[in-house]
């Protein structure tokens, strides 16, 4: 059995800007509207797998954590990214480029790049920490995480539980 929040009509959105370096269009900085889906599996325990509630709250404080933020690949070898009084520069290495960004608005992630794979990546791991840490996860076994860049594209991992 599972549960399913579907990140569009659930409301499991955010809107971020990023860069995929030497992309010949989306190198250019640019932003999207991000939707979160999440799919559930494992036994009820009493009359839930999981209460939607307590899984909304998860995933949306991770979204509020990159909601209107600059998102950065720390790990991206494409990028060389330093800070100095409260200011990023993040140098592209391939198109001698740079930009300067106040820090507040950057959010660094521990990713090697800002694509909706290694999004949802980051995702699953925030999400199964979660759960893991609330107590949750003696019955579930499976979870499924999807990250939409926009309405129509998107992509999807899963990491067992059990
Ligand atoms: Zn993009």
């Amino acid at each position: 059995m599972f549960i399913e929040l579907d990140g569009w009509h659930a409301k499991l959105r955010f809107s971020a800007c990023h860069l995929i370096p030497d992309h010949p269009k989306c190198g250019r900085l640019h932003g999207h509207t991000y939707a979160v889906s999440v799919r559930i599996e494992g036994s009820q325990a009493g009359q839930f797998i999981i209460d939607f509630e307590d899984v909304k709250r998860i995933v949306m404080g991770v979204c509020d954590r990159l909601d209107h933020r600059i998102l950065l690949a720390m790990d991206d070898p494409r990028l060389k990214i330093t800070k100095d009084d409260g200011y990023y520069t993040v140098e592209l290495i391939k198109s001698c480029k740079h930009y300067v960004l106040p820090a507040d608005d950057v959010k660094l992630l521990p990713i090697p790049s800002v694509s909706a794979e290694d999004l949802c990546k980051y995702f699953l791991n925030e999400i199964s920490t979660a759960i893991r840490n609330n107590g949750f996860a003696d019955n579930i076994t499976n979870l499924h995480v999807r990250v939409d860049e926009g309405i129509g594209q998107g992509a999807g991992c899963n990491i067992s539980l059990a």
